[in-house]
């Protein structure tokens, strides 16, 4: 018998849906994580109790309409959110994404039947688990697989499509052969969603311990709105850590990777992360510092050695290299040089000329041919200043 430990604010939800003669049901992710011996991070509830209902029934605790045309109020109990959704059945799709309506409806099983994936559609009450298409058994054995026909359900939400992809990454899923045959055949329903959607989805993937395998099966998904990832970008997220900017890096490894990531509407830090360990130089531990943060550098050594741009042994070497330039908090930036641009103004430096000397230093410093010490970089300076 199925049992699941439901924390009380949890708890709290079901038993006031009850005390108003509702159902409530946990549903989703949670019970599937339940299923899969994971500690859930969040409960989603369902219930037979329509929206207004709902507001009425916890008329004592704070509650926020987040959506609810489509059913769902937000509760909050001491501060924690719940999602509230009334039982509901989907209307047509005609936009590859959203249904035109939705209809609220008295079963449970029906609520579970538009649900996309067999494991995220099982609901529990705190005693009974309600599993109409075996989502269990599929937990347990960590296969994806559509609820219904998979081809049908694609259509209806193209993004079903990177979900899956995204489960069975991060869940180490394999996905049952006739999902895995509709989304390929189905790839192309991508361009109707939301590049936000896809860019969003795709980081939510690319961490999981299953993603290699799943970016080497599934690469001509990924293809259709990252069309220049290469054979070799695929390769080489191989035997790489989990971590999403290395991931994406390698994947975008030898393309125009600012405009794929800006085609996909993504955030300016994450295209200037990518972007610095595609170009940064790694000829020298000392300069590497100076151009990117510590955890930058560390993850440009790993990059490198992704792509076979440095060896074995010189990756393995590398990281020493970095701790000790860092150790020794050496000047790595213009503002821990040992002169500033007023000093240079004390020489007679002006204008343009104070920053370039400035980054000269700098780069003396970095080069080893310099000390970060007052007098000496005065000396240098004045030196430079004859010169012109
Ligand atoms: P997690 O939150 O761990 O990523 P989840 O399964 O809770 O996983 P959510 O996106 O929070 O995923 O969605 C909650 C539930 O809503 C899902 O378990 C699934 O039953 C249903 N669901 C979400 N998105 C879709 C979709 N695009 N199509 C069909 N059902 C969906
Ligand atoms: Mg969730």
């Amino acid at each position: 018998m199925f049992r699941m430990e439901l924390p009380p604010h949890a708890q709290t939800v079901l038993s006031v849906l009850r005390e108003n003669g509702y159902r409530g049901y946990v549903v989703g992710g949670c019970v599937r994580d339940a299923c899969m011996g994971l500690v859930p991070h969040d409960f989603d509830i369902t219930t037979d109790a329509s929206p207004q209902a709902v507001k009425e029934a916890f008329r004592d605790f704070r509650v926020l309409e987040t959506g609810i045309q489509h059913g769902t109020v937000t509760v909050l109990v001491e501060h924690e959110p719940f999602e509230v959704t009334t039982f509901r059945i989907d209307g047509d799709y005609t936009d590859c994404r959203h249904p035109n309506d939705v209809t609220f409806t008295e079963s449970v099983e029906d609520d579970l039947a538009r649900r996309d994936f067999t494991v995220n559609a099982m609901a529990y009450d705190g005693e009974t688990l309600v599993d109409p298409f075996g989502g269990q058994a599929d937990a347990e054995r960590r296969v994806l697989r559509c609820v219904g026909d998979p081809d049908t359900r694609f259509r209806e939400d193209g993004l079903r499509i990177l979900r899956a992809l995204r489960f069975s990454a991060v869940l180490d899923f394999s996905v049952e052969p006739d999902t895995a045959r509709a989304i390929h055949r189905c790839r192309d329903l991508l361009r109707h969603i939301a590049v936000e959607r896809l860019y969003a989805e795709l980081r939510r993937l690319l961490p999981g311990v299953n993603t290699p395998a799943v970016l080497r099966e599934y690469a001509d998904v990924v293809r259709v709105f990252l069309p220049d990832v290469s054979d070799a970008g695929v390769r080489a997220v191989e035997n790489t850590r989990g971590d999403m900017l290395l991931r994406l890096a390698l994947l975008l490894a030898g393309t125009d990777a600012e405009s794929a990531l800006r085609g996909l509407h993504a955030d300016n830090k994450t295209i200037r992360a990518v972007c610095e360990l595609h170009t940064t130089d790694l000829s020298d531990a000392r300069h590497l510092l100076a151009a990117l943060s510590p955890e930058q550098a560390y993850r440009r050594v790993e990059y490198a050695a992704a792509t076979g741009e440095i060896g074995a042994k010189e990756a393995a070497e590398y990281p020493a290299k970095l701790q000790a330039v860092l150790a020794d908090k050496s000047c790595l930036r213009l503002r821990e040089l040992a002169v500033n641009g007023r000093d240079l103004e004390a020489l007679g430096f002006t204008g343009a000329q104070i920053g370039q000397t400035l980054h000269a230093l700098l780069e003396g410093v970095l080069a080893g041919t310099l000390v970060n010490d007052r007098d000496a970089l005065l000396r240098e300076a004045a030196r430079q200043k004859n010169k012109v």
